[in-house]
């Protein structure tokens, strides 16, 4: 469809490709790596990036909701892990369209049991543990493990793998998490569960602790380039820019306002350009006062408050810049743009915000493959 906007984002995909190739030769043979391609791959669009993903070494896509994953049954077959909870009312869909489910309770699963015999199917799911996050999963008590066992009987519902999810507090913390869940999972084991997976590690601690790989990675930020691992080290590059044009220029007055409240008036007589983006295409409003761009190289204020579908920069650094010259919003941290961990931390939030809430009406454009 024809772009009828200049504030775009481009997705550079051989960047994702590379980065996915790049995650599965450090996990090596023995470790199977799942591309969480949750809210849109992280705002980048996910019926675009999952075939990528697929073709450079992931072996199954996560997700955080069942409608993501229908939204990717709906074009491919590929495997497809919910890592949240489906309400009981649509856990039907799960078998029906074959979606691998994360089940935290005999409840849900006795539901998928049924829904699965009365299918002549067998529903897959993995098992959630709860090691001390206190967001979903088993309790790793004794009354919550032989809870799980009790699902792993179930002859309808194939138990393929099992999870849980670490804090990264620290290292004593996370080794305590560690243990529980292998605690969990051998006594599970003890009873005659058999799991296909098990998986502990996030981006994060997937490259810092390889001690928790097991034989299968969840790695959400790292496939798009976005760093958060401090001890180890695999080389990503970040896929993602964020550009538009500038779409109007105003010559003020020593004095004269900005925006709403005129939060910002000019110090002296003052060139500034309007650009055609807002906090509806997902720029943070509170970057008031600390947000930049940068234009021919130079990175620039925005001056003002942020309005829903434009803000205003000051142009006195760039006295060449004309209507319809290139802007960039996130860069790759070259040529004085700012990266998304630098706006991030701008923002006062961390990168997969910055990304994820990227909102649908600013075009994808993707290039590199
Ligand atoms: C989002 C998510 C991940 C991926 O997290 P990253 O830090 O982006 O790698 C992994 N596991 C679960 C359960 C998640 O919800």
């Amino acid at each position: 469809m024809e772009i009828l906007r200049d504030t775009v984002i481009k997705i550079d995909l051989s960047a994702i490709a590379q980065n996915m190739r790049n995650i599965c030769q450090l996990m090596g043979k023995d470790t199977a790596v799942a591309a969480v391609v949750k809210a849109n791959a992280y705002g980048h669009g996910v019926l675009k990036l999952a075939p990528v993903l697929m073709n450079s070494g992931a072996s199954l896509l996560a997700v955080a909701t069942l409608e993501e994953a229908l939204e990717i049954r709906s074009c491919y077959p590929y495997p497809v892990l919910v890592m949240g909870l489906t309400p009981d009312s649509c856990l039907h869909y799960v078998i029906e369209h074959d979606i691998i489910q994360t089940v935290d309770s005999l409840h849900q699963a006795l539901l998928l049991e049924e829904i699965a015999a009365r299918q002549h199917k067998t529903g897959t799911i993995h098992l959630k543990i709860d090691t001390g996050f206190h967001r979903i999963g088993f309790p790793s008590s004794e009354n919550g493990l032989e809870e799980a066992l009790s699902v792993c009987r179930l002859p309808h519902l194939q138990t393929d793998g099992i999870f849980s999810h670490l804090a990264l507090l620290n290292d004593e913390t996370n080794q305590l998490q560690f243990d529980r869940f292998q605690n969990a999972v051998q006594f599970l084991e003890s009873e005659g569960c058999h799991f296909h997976y098990k998986h502990i590690a996030d981006s994060i601690a997937l490259v810092d602790y390889p001690q928790y790989r097991l034989n299968l990675v969840r790695a959400g930020a790292l496939i798009y380039g976005l760093r958060g691992f401090h001890k180890g080290y695999v080389s990503v590059r970040q896929a993602l820019t964020f550009e538009t044009k500038i779409c109007h220029i105003s010559s003020l007055k020593k004095g004269e306002g900005v925006s709403y409240d005129y939060a910002w008036r000019a110090p002296e007589d003052t060139r500034v350009g309007t650009l055609p983006f807002g906090y509806a295409d997902g720029y943070p409003r509170n970057l008031f006062q600390k947000g930049r761009v940068t234009i021919h190289g130079v990175s620039c204020p925005i001056v003002g408050v942020i309005c829903m579908d434009q803000c205003m920069v000051d142009l006195t650094l760039v006295p060449e810049a004309r209507i319809g010259d290139r802007v960039i919003i996130y860069g790759d941290g070259t040529e004085n743009t700012l990266d998304i961990q630098a706006v991030s931390q701008l923002a006062q939030t961390n990168k997969n915000e910055i990304v994820s809430r990227l909102s649908e009406r600013p075009r994808r454009i993707y290039y590199g493959l």
